[in-house]
């Protein structure tokens, strides 16, 4: 699915007082096939620009649209009712229940959606795709950090989202599992989705289709 974004920008007031704009006033587009990449310092706005696409946090100005669909327009239940069918969010940490199997971590937003049988199947895809295809019955306490990460990847495209957007999720892995995970997103983007990915990995350039990078809230095209 494409997102466009159109003139958007984020306004934040600091606790001590004072306000400034974390995104400065950009357009973006991300296109249904393409891995996306955008790159920046910490603290450069990254995560709030990847917030505002992903309807967790409304832009101070512009509009965000998904295909015709004007984001913001929508009321809180209908946003979140887009949100859980279309996007697919990776968050910068990890979000394990612990009393659930991994299997059962993945399937968790799917159930909703979907027929039982056939979410099973495909979290266990998901987790071969990932390379912890053997990790599915175990519980989350069992795995590594890299394991982990990589369950929550896969609890994020269970619901096969057209868009998704990845905020550092190779931030707390070796190399050997970033491939893995760069790896997966391609296929994902390769299947249609249009994808984005917030990093600062160095090797990411070798699976960008667009390259964009951040500085100080201002977004710049690089290639
Ligand atoms: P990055 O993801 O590139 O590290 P962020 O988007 O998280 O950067 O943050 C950009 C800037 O906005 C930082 O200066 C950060 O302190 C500030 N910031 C982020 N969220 C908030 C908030 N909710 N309120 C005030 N300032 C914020
Ligand atoms: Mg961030």
């Amino acid at each position: 699915m494409a997102l466009k974004a159109q003139g958007i920008s984020k306004q934040f007031t600091r606790s001590g007082g004072g306000s400034f704009f974390a995104v400065k006033e950009t357009d973006l587009e991300l296109r249904p096939g393409e891995l996306t990449v955008l790159m920046g310092r910490s603290g450069s706005g990254k995560s709030t620009l990847l917030n505002m696409l992903a309807g967790l946090s409304k832009p101070t100005t512009g509009r965000i649209f998904l295909e015709e669909t004007d984001l913001y327009s929508l009321n809180d239940k209908e946003l979140s009712k887009l949100r859980n069918r279309q996007i697919g969010v990776i968050p910068q940490g990890q979000t394990a229940l612990h009393s659930l199997t991994v299997r059962q971590n993945v399937c968790l937003p799917g159930t909703m959606f979907n027929k039982e049988n056939t979410v099973n199947e495909y979290a266990d895809e998901l987790l071969e795709l990932l390379d912890i295809g053997l990790l599915g019955d175990s519980m989350p306490a069992e795995l590594s950090g890299g394991e982990l990460r990589r369950m929550s990847i896969a609890r994020a495209l269970i619901n096969k989202p057209k868009l998704i957007l990845a905020d550092e999720p190779t931030g707390d892995l070796d190399d050997e599992n970033t491939a893995i995970v760069f790896n997966a997103l391609k296929q994902k983007a390769r299947e249609g989705a249009a994808v984005l990915v917030v990093t600062h990995e160095t090797g990411a350039e070798s699976y960008a289709d667009i390259m964009w990078r951040m500085n100080g809230g201002v977004l710049s095209f690089s290639g």
